[in-house]
């Protein structure tokens, strides 16, 4: 297997590269490590968003409590296992529970729905339900969960603080939180968003190094898109050339860059791509770097309620167009759709 070498300043000459025949050498980079080392398939994981209660106050989340008049829903168990045997029915190896941080999900609700997900289905469990604390997070590992996702959001300390305030009483590290997840045997995926005001090119190449420091499984990178009900619909960040923009060809640079630091990684080519390029950003960033689709299973009536940011892609598709629509895109890519689990290579390494 090659072993990718690259360094800090060659990290922040690709992300202030422009050039488009220079860039196509980084695609291709990306593409045959891609294609190296986690292989053709593109394993789809079932989304399922189960909440949009929230406790935070992320200043980018249109589910965070700035959202006053958001109708908020919780889906009753049932609901969310009609969803699964859904996952089941159109061969996806894994769902993906997520919600906004809810402690209206008790710690043994969420337990004994992913119990009985792992005793009446063969799917593997994700989990990404914000900063739960660690009691939760082990009782849900004890009950099968197989993997947590929980992006840092970004490297930069104080920019993090300035977007994602803690909760009364508690710091917000989220570094610490997934070391623990590892620890406690969880496939750990994290991830970072591109473009938020703030954010400039030496904390993209450092949230970049940090996803190989911190020996990712999963590793979601999407653009920063802005919700008219948040803080920071409102732009505050630098009139500089050190701003990163919150641009779809930065979201493909760093992940081709990220697919280069961290081969055997899975990489979703994430919803927010497919919002600013609804034409072909999944096909992009599956070219440029990831392996991973998750169609989005959530009932329509309760996806309209989860925009955490607007005019997101797919929110009106029913369940089978979104799957078909997908299905087909991957297999004209020359892919194949993944069978079984895929769990992730680089914890089998
Ligand atoms: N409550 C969970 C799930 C949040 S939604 C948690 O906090 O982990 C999952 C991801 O969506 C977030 O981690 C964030 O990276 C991304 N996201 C939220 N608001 C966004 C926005 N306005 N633009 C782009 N991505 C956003």
């Amino acid at each position: 297997m090659p072993v990718s070498k690259i360094d800090r300043s060659e990290i922040l000459n690709w992300l202030r590269e422009n050039d488009e025949t220079r860039l196509a050498v980084l695609w291709r980079w990306a593409d045959r490590v891609r294609r190296e080392n986690v292989g053709d398939d593109v394993h789809l994981r079932g989304l399922i968003e189960i909440s949009n209660y929230c406790a935070r106050h992320c200043a980018y989340c249109g589910i965070s409590l700035h959202s006053r008049e958001l109708a908020r829903y919780r889906m009753a168990a049932e609901e969310i296992l009609d969803c699964v045997r859904q996952a089941v029915d159109f061969g996806y190896g894994t769902v993906v529970l997520q919600s906004g941080e809810d402690y209206g999900c008790s710690t043994e609700w969420i337990a004994a729905l992913v119990r009985r997900i792992k005793n009446e289905t063969p799917l593997a469990v994700t989990l990404s339900l914000g900063e739960r604390p660690e009691e939760d997070l082990m009782a849900w590992r004890d009950a099968g969960a197989d993997r947590y996702l929980l992006r840092f959001e970004t490297s930069n300390r104080r920019l993090y603080e300035s977007i994602h305030p803690p909760l009364a009483g508690r710091v917000s590290d989220r570094i610490f939180i997934l070391k623990r997840i590892k620890q406690l045997g969880y496939e750990v995926g994290s991830g970072v968003m591109i473009g938020i005001p703030g954010q400039t090119y030496s904390d993209l190449a450092r949230d970049i190094e940090t996803f190989k420091e911190l020996d990712l499984d999963m590793i979601g990178i999407g653009p920063f898109i802005p919700h008219p009900n948040t803080p920071l619909a409102v732009d505050t960040g630098m009139v500089s050339d050190q701003q990163v923009p919150a641009t779809e060809l930065m979201a493909y640079k760093v992940l081709a860059l990220t697919r280069i630091m961290c081969p055997r990684a899975n990489i979703p080519s994430t919803t927010a791509l497919a919002t600013l390029n609804k034409v072909e950003g999944r096909e992009l960033g599956l070219a440029r770097g990831a392996n991973i689709v998750m169609p989005n299973l959530t009932p329509p009536a309760y996806r309209i309620l989860y925009e955490i940011y607007p005019d997101k892609a797919c929110i009106y598709e029913d369940r089978e167009d979104c799957d078909t629509g997908l299905r087909g895109r991957i297999t004209a890519l020359g892919r194949r759709i993944g069978a079984g689990r895929g769990d992730s290579l680089n914890r089998a390494k």
